[in-house]
């Protein structure tokens, strides 16, 4: 007999908790387990800041798949589309060949990808934190900047080069400025003939307050602190504009920059328009037991999906962060099991746990369980919660010396040239364009 095969689009927070419980759960011969997704790591998003800014290795927050599942077939690739009708998913393998999978039961956990917004030379110009690739161009590309800056006699050009502006006060920007700032400041102290007063960062965001995922008060301090370093902030201010040179923002002010990070949110899969469904705010609308109205066979989880949050009373869903999409990968997989024995599936519930947002050189904020903390108690936390969240011990272990080494240590700054000349938009590092029509 046939086994039925369930299929998991996405190797990322959700899809990987999904598997890892299916094969603690299913026997064999329950179910095959198959896994679409272009790389064979497991990505912890939450650390790409520290890997872009040098304080871990790469490889430190990519967990193998290979390590962590071990009879789940995996297909290096892309889901182009999903045709519930015909139960069959397109495929483009990383070899670019195209093939059709078929399911019983799918889940639907492609995560998101950056949120662009229709402002004119964003796509071209920006440069991205959402994979492992973009950190780690990101970083040779700052180190780029200061080395193009130490030897140019053009006054106008250096200060171009030492202009970074990143777009996005929420934490993945926050972190992503507070860490590339201290980089920065470090690195200049090698480069003897660049005055450290050039260094400038800017930080813009269309919200009045920075962070506000983590409340005003702490918003507020995480602010100061960044402020003491030399950031500085355009709240209540947008982008117009950008081209290869320059950043124009809404109150009229035009940044002469070589370096936009854009962190402004993000934006469900685009995979989620080829499913024939309703879509809340973008992502794939989900009862609360995880399943796609009107494709019963089919679950969505993690950023792709409009999960209803049963902990808010007021009708909100889940917001896009891994706590939530981890925690919904073990959901789904009670529920696809639940659907193969024919049992009663379980509604997801999480209270969320708060956030921590680690701004490097002994600072964090956080707010566990709703109690707020800055500075070394912050960090303490912040550290504390990456070495539980991260899915392996050896992932838990590599980071610990990786931040230990940097502690001790400190950090070298070369720019290793692999991307050196290739594409490196947007759409380029994340292949938002693969993907068919509905
Ligand atoms: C810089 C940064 C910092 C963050 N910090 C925090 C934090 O401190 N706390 C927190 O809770 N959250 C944080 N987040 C958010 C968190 O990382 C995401 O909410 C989480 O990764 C979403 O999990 P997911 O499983 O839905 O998607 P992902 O973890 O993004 O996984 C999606 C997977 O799908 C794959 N994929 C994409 N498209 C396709 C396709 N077409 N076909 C096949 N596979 C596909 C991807 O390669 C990936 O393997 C942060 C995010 C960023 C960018």
């Amino acid at each position: 007999m046939p086994r039925p095969r369930v299929l998991v689009i996405g190797a990322g927070f959700a899809g990987v908790e999904c598997l890892h419980r299916l094969e603690r759960m299913l026997k064999p011969e329950e179910a095959e387990l198959v896994v679409v997704s272009p790389h064979d790591y497991q990505l912890y998003l939450p650390l790409l800041p520290h890997v872009a800014a040098g304080v871990v290795t790469p490889q430190s927050v990519a967990v193998s798949l290979r390590r962590r599942l071990r009879r789940t077939r995996y297909v290096p690739g892309f889901a182009l589309g999903v045709d519930t009708r015909r139960r069959q998913v397109t495929v483009r393998t990383v070899e670019g060949a195209e093939w059709e999978i078929g399911y019983d039961h799918l889940v639907l956990a492609a995560g998101s990808t950056t949120r662009l917004f229709d402002i004119p030379g964003v796509t071209e110009h920006a440069l991205g934190m959402k994979t492992l690739a973009q950190a780690a161009y990101l970083r040779d590309h700052v180190i780029g900047q200061l080395n193009a800056a130490a030897v140019t006699n053009d006054p106008e050009e250096r200060a171009e080069r030492l202009c970074f502006v990143v777009v996005g006060g929420g934490y993945a920007g926050t972190e992503t400025a507070a860490s590339l700032e201290l980089l920065t400041r470090e690195a200049i102290r090698r480069f003897p003939h660049v005055d450290p007063a050039l260094l400038s960062w800017h930080l813009v965001d269309i919200a009045p307050r920075l962070l506000p995922e983590i409340g005003e008060r702490l918003g507020a301090a995480a602010m100061a602190v960044l402020r003491g370093r030399g950031l500085e902030f355009s709240l209540n201010t947008s982008v117009t504009r950008v081209t290869p040179r320059t950043v124009e923002l809404t109150d009229g002010r035009t940044l002469r920059t070589r370096t936009l990070v854009w962190t402004a949110g993000v934006a469900a899969s685009p995979l989620v328009h080829t499913v024939d469904t309703d879509l809340v705010r973008g992502r794939l609308a989900t009862t609360a037991e995880l399943t796609v109205p009107g494709a019963d066979d089919v679950f969505a989880v993690g950023d792709a999906a409009a999960v209803p949050d049963l902990a808010k009373a007021d009708g909100s869903i889940t917001p896009p962060t891994a706590q939530h999409s981890q925690r919904q990968g073990k959901a789904v997989a009670f529920n696809v099991a639940a659907r193969l024995r024919g049992t009663a599936m379980r509604p997801y519930f999480h209270r969320d746990l708060g956030l921590v947002v680690d701004l490097g050189g002994g600072y964090a904020v956080s707010r566990p369980l709703g109690v707020e903390l800055s500075g070394l108690p912050g960090q303490a936390v912040a550290r504390g919660y990456h070495l539980m969240a991260l899915p392996t011990v050896t992932a838990r272990t590599r980071v610990l010396v990786n931040w230990a080494l940097n502690a001790t240590t400190g950090s070298d700054f070369v720019s290793t040239g692999f991307q050196h000349g290739r594409p490196a938009t947007l759409p380029d590092f994340e292949h938002t364009d693969v993907y068919r029509p509905a």
